[in-house]
């Protein structure tokens, strides 16, 4: 999974891929994707590892073009099928993805504790909530 691995701290790690193929009551060709797996990411408080679990059941509704993608009900996201043979490594690279999380951080007990020394603890929290209202001031001010 080329795509996916630069985007982990490590490729070692298994997913788990269910997958129920069938039509619906519309007659509309559907797939159900439940997928596990646990990766490896880089926390980016502190630059240490950190084990992310991804647990994601997705509902595809398969369309010919954009148009059937807009028509689909809600219960659906597209899967689009424009007639070339789809690899099912890659569609399941794809939901793994976009299960990544955007900015990947530890809870903050789970933080390295030299990162959270450097931050000065729970004191970067309320220094930055109240960033706002100094800035606010500052503004009365000039
Ligand atoms: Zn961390």
């Amino acid at each position: 999974m080329a795509r996916l691995v630069p985007a982990l701290q490590s490729a070692a790690g298994e997913a788990e891929v269910d997958m129920v193929f069938g039509v619906d009551k519309e007659g509309r060709a559907a797939l159900s994707l439940h997928l596990t797996a646990t990766v490896t990411l880089i926390c980016q408080r502190c630059l240490e590892p950190m084990a992310y679990p991804i647990d994601t059941l997705r509902q595809l509704g398969v369309v010919g073009s954009e148009t059937g993608a807009e028509r689909l009900p809600e219960q659906y996201e597209p899967l689009l099928f424009a007639g070339e043979p789809m690899f099912l490594r890659d569609l399941i690279e794809d939901e793994l993805i976009l299960s990544l999380p955007l900015v990947p951080r530890h809870s903050d007990q789970r933080c390295a504790p030299a990162a959270s020394e450097s931050e000065e603890g729970t004191g970067d929290t309320d220094r930055s909530r109240a960033n706002p209202f100094a800035i606010l001031a500052e503004l009365k001010n000039q």
